[in-house]
């Protein structure tokens, strides 16, 4: 099962105001068969973040990064290119220093 738009939507919030995101704002970037990477602009503090979201055997996990990327910079960014090595490798990272993961998950 993929994750789409409608689900993906209830599991994100703003790391910066922890405002739920507008569906209209969410620009995504990237779909493999259990990743997808999505662009994220916040209605209310304006904020961007990329979010990863990934399937895996305990269910969807999710992670959010701040960035400065505009949604046009950061479509051609991820256009014809997959995520690079170093982005799948940090948050990989993120989870092994996270001993639990529920905080990823909502
Ligand atoms: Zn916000």
């Amino acid at each position: 099962m993929k994750p789409n738009l409608e689900n993906l939507k209830a599991l994100v919030h703003c790391p910066v105001c922890s405002k739920e995101y507008r569906p209209a704002k969410m620009l995504l970037l990237d779909q493999e068969d259990k990743r997808s990477t999505l662009h994220l602009t916040c209605e209310s503090c304006g904020a961007s973040t990329l979010v990863y979201v990934s399937m895996s055997p305990i269910g969807v996990v999710s992670m959010g990064v701040l960035t400065d990327l505009e949604q046009g910079e950061a479509k051609r960014l991820f256009k014809g290119e997959a995520i690079s090595s170093d982005e799948v490798l940090t948050v990989h990272q993120f989870l092994k220093e996270h001993d639990s993961v529920d905080e990823l998950i909502r």
